[in-house]
């Protein structure tokens, strides 16, 4: 009988993210500011050839090289940022190698890890779930093939800092260790100028959030020139599309949508900390489109009473040390309001 590897039969049956659809969606950290205006206008202006010749994958890669700063070479585009993990976990992880994190963290780190046939090297946060740079130093061995980190974290939203982040770098020299900036504009520091410091370091990057273009599906991996060229050689030639391409220079020259949008979930975040702090519910300092706030262990009736009121919240019960919590998604404009009023009365119910 056909059986897959026994590394894929292992993992939990597949579950879509997108369990329900509400009226508000704050479930899966999308831009709630849709896109730049500039880059419907491009998509209205795709033509016959755009769509069918195949797409120029390096054109894009110039692109964003240019404008984060570093060579082509560098630089490799992704259908998402999920792809960007799967590539370079399949690069450097098999059977008897390690891939070390801690958590809570992006699900994907775990799933693909145990795909790739790794062990799971998982370590549990700080005290106030931020990252635990201590254990992870102490956890890296021979076997440690790939360290991956997210930075702002998925789903805290807390961050870490550089010098932590270098010093993981730094001592596991023959570890891929990738810093997962997916979220990276909201916080602003990034281990880019590093990479030319070394030889074992990778950027992750979307422009899925800031940007709002995650149905389109673009993602770069970041990392040295020699090890991106092994990842290439593997990678199909045409994983990114043509629309998602076409759009990259609209989506890159609207710098005044990214501002304002992250203007908007600063406001809309401290909306959301103010009801959190009016009904005295613990929540993480976050730098990110998202807030984890502990409910308790009435979380399940919260999100369903959240969801009569027309929002979807993501339940992070089932991370490590999340326990209670949900992952809010920050809206802009109105949405806040609905959003603010919707908590309100969630938690007033969930009490009675
Ligand atoms: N990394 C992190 C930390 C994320 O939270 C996400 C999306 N939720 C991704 C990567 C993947 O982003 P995408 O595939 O949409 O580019």
């Amino acid at each position: 009988m056909l059986k897959p590897r026994e590394a894929i039969t292992a993992l939990a049956p597949y579950e879509s993210p997108i369990s329900a659809r509400a009226a508000l969606n704050l479930d899966l950290n999308e831009n709630l500011a849709g896109c730049a205006p500039q880059v419907l206008a491009r998509l209205r202006r795709l033509t016959v050839e755009d769509l069918s010749r195949y797409p120029q994958r390096e054109l894009g890669e110039q692109r964003v090289a240019g404008f984060l700063g570093v060579s082509p070479e560098q630089v490799l585009l992704t259908n998402g940022a999920d792809e960007t993990l799967t590539f370079l976990f399949a690069a450097y992880l098999a059977d008897g190698y390690e891939l070390l994190f801690a958590d809570p963290t992006f699900v994907m780190y775990p799933m693909l890890g145990q795909a790739f046939g790794a062990k799971l090297v998982r370590v549990p946060p700080n005290a106030d779930l931020t990252l635990p740079t201590a254990e992870i130093l102490a956890h890296i061995s021979p076997r440690t093939r790939v360290i991956a980190i997210a930075n702002p974290n998925n789903p805290t939203g807390t961050v870490a800092p550089t010098r932590d982040l270098l010093q993981i770098v730094k001592a596991a020299p023959d570890a891929a260790v990738l810093i997962d900036e997916a979220y990276f504009d909201f916080h602003g520091e990034t281990l880019l100028p590093e990479l030319r410091n070394h030889s074992n370091l990778f950027v992750a990057r979307t422009f899925s959030k800031v940007y709002g273009l995650a149905g389109l599906r673009i993602g770069v991996l970041i990392g040295p020139t020699q090890q991106i060229g092994y990842i290439r050689r593997f990678c199909p030639p045409f994983n990114v599309n043509a629309v998602a391409l076409a759009c990259l220079d609209a989506a890159i020259a609207d710098q005044e949508f990214v501002r304002g949008y992250m203007s908007q979930i600063r406001h809309g975040r401290e909306q959301v900390e103010w009801v959190c702090k009016e009904f005295n519910l613990h929540y993480w300092p976050s730098e990110t489109n998202f807030i984890l706030v502990r409910i308790g262990s009435d979380v399940t009736r919260f999100t369903r009473a959240m969801q009569r009121h027309g929002v979807m919240v993501r339940d992070s019960s089932a991370q490590p040390g999340c326990q209670g919590c949900v992952r809010i998604t920050i809206p802009v404009g109105n949405q806040v309001d609905i959003l603010r009023a919707a908590m309100r009365d969630s938690i007033k119910e969930m009490r009675r």
